[in-house]
């Protein structure tokens, strides 16, 4: 039987900040898009010339998704601590549905 991979990453609840569901939500998509840009411009997609070196833009492009990955984080802090959201509980569904899509064929617990 498969068994399914999981990437675990912990990212800090920022404690400087007073986030709500539409400033995350906008910082995300301001995030992303910063994602986006660096993938594009960097890897030449606008037809500028690069500037950065291969693994100089395979750095930045990580970077920026942690940025994404920072943002999505302190969302389910607000969705958690503002709406009662349990994030454990939609993780599990959130696997499920990945399960029923056919995107994996076991679920970590491995019954
Ligand atoms: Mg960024």
């Amino acid at each position: 039987m498969k068994t399914a991979i999981y990437k675990q990453v912990s990212l800090p609840k920022l404690n400087n900040l007073k986030p709500g569901l539409e400033s995350t939500c906008l910082k995300l998509m301001e995030e992303a898009g910063e994602l986006a840009q660096v993938i594009g411009k960097f890897r030449g997609l606008n037809g500028e010339d690069t500037q950065l070196h291969d693994n100089e833009v395979i750095e930045r492009i990580s970077m920026e998704l942690l940025d994404v990955a920072q943002v999505a984080v302190s969302m389910m802090f607000v969705l958690e601590e503002q709406y009662g959201i349990n994030i454990d509980e939609k993780v599990d569904e959130h696997i499920d549905k990945l399960m029923k899509k056919g995107y994996m064929v076991q679920h970590k617990s491995g019954e």
